[in-house]
């Protein structure tokens, strides 16, 4: 989804809901973002400048790297950007550039959610995972070993 910000008058706001597919995105051999990946929040116009506030959110379909079980997770990240029309000075991380006042929603919201996936994922903190020697899940219980 494309926003026109140079629309917006001066001191008002648009609101946006936007999603998008990201189910063929492997992260180590997973596809965790089975679901759309849900965009929704506002950008509003003060003083010339332009400030987008919103959250993604979506449920991820992971695997613990410890017990190997199936889970999912809601996980939602908030976003806040200011928006420029050409890039500044100096390039900042906190500002994205949208040229001719076209803001791809998309091209920063799958940046942001994919920067912030997770390396690790555990069903639970406390996971006992599985016995180096029979493998058993020891979640349901301690094993015949040692
Ligand atoms: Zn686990
Ligand atoms: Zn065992």
């Amino acid at each position: 989804m494309k926003l026109d910000i140079k629309s917006i008058p001066e001191g008002g706001s648009l609101d946006f809901s936007d999603s998008y597919d990201l189910s063929d995105m492997d992260f180590f051999g997973e596809k965790p973002i089975a679901q759309p990946l849900n965009f929704t929040g506002t950008v509003s116009r003060r003083a010339g400048l332009w400030t987008l506030t919103g959250e993604l959110g979506t449920r991820l379909h992971l695997r613990c790297d410890r017990c190997n079980r199936r889970f999912t997770r809601d996980k939602t990240l908030p976003v806040t950007l200011s928006l420029a029309l050409s890039l500044q000075d100096d390039e900042r991380d906190d500002i994205a550039v949208c040229p001719g006042g076209i803001c791809d929603l998309g091209q920063i919201a799958i940046p942001e959610w994919v920067l912030d996936m997770e390396y690790v994922n555990l069903c639970a903190e406390d996971c006992k995972g599985l016995c180096p020697q029979c493998g058993a899940d020891l979640n349901s219980g301690p094993c015949d070993c040692q």
